[in-house]
């Protein structure tokens, strides 16, 4: 018998794929079975050879989300290439650290596009083709979001990164109010502190270091991999009857 979790004949879109979250899912979901496509504007070599190195096939697709100019053309380049689109993962984001009270318009401007408009319209383009899908093929579409610790809190110096990540939940569930019918799950996943370019500034510094860590019952930094189980899940058939939901994986930082 098929396990639920097996993903082999689904083709995967990762965005910001070639480091941190992204590449974890990425090699997470191909250790499953899923060929992928690696969407970003840095090429995704390395995430390549790892997939690769598993039998999948791994296609990288050039794009800058930091417009949605190009959500159209990667949804056709990876139909053409891979011949589907069944599971996205929205993972690409950016942060950007200010106090609030000197905040400007183009860090507010810059996170909200990429993190949060991208995000949505790239979900759209992903939906329309995940919804001409005939009944017969008995395939259901699956979108997986990448929020935060700051869907649920309100942070301190990212007033765009927490009102864009608190915008992702919101849109999780909207989507998936929409689209359930339509035969797509849309989830999210909250990671939680994770070692990556992105907390590079916060791992350096050695008071916020210690903060976090004392917050997190696990008492460590998490890794990209540890994230990939979570991805694995709500892209496989075993999460049909999951819904709009926000699965922190976290450590146990929200239950402090
Ligand atoms: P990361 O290492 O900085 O990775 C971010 C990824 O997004 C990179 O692949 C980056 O590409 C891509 N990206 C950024 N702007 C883009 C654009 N305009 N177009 C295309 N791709 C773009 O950080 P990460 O921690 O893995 O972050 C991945 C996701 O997890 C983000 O949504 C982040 O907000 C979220 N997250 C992270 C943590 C954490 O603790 N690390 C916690 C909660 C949520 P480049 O390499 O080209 O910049």
């Amino acid at each position: 018998m098929n396990s639920p979790f097996d993903l082999t004949g689904r083709v995967a879109v990762v965005t910001g794929a070639n480091t941190g979250i992204g590449q974890g899912i990425a090699v997470a979901l191909a250790e499953a079975g899923a060929d992928i496509a690696a969407v970003g504007r840095s090429e995704a070599s390395e995430t390549a050879d790892k997939v690769r190195a598993l039998g999948r096939k791994c296609e990288l697709v050039s794009a800058d989300l930091s417009s949605i100019a190009p959500v159209g053309d990667v949804v056709d380049s990876v139909v053409s290439s891979l011949g589907s689109l069944d599971i996205l993962v929205n993972n690409a984001g950016i942060i950007r650290r200010e106090d609030a009270l000197d905040f400007s318009e183009e860090d507010w401007d810059a996170v909200m596009d990429t993190n949060l408009k991208s995000l949505f319209f790239l979900s759209q383009a992903a939906a329309r083709h995940m919804t001409g899908w005939s009944d017969q093929q008995g395939k259901r579409g699956k979108i997986v979001n990448i929020a935060s610790m700051l869907t649920f809190q309100g942070g301190i110096r990212v007033p765009s990164y927490t009102a864009s990540k608190s915008g992702v939940g919101g849109l999780t569930k909207l989507m998936a109010n929409e689209w359930a019918a339509r035969g797509i799950n849309v989830n999210a996943i909250a990671p939680g502190y994770i070692a990556t370019n992105n907390t590079a500034a916060l791992q350096a510094d050695e008071t916020r270091n210690r903060q976090i860590m004392e917050r997190i019952p696990e008492g460590r930094w998490g890794d990209p991999k540890d994230i990939g189980g979570a991805a694995v899940f709500l892209a496989s058939s075993a999460a049909d009857y999951v819904q709009g939901h926000i699965l922190a994986v976290d450590g146990g930082w929200l239950a402090r």
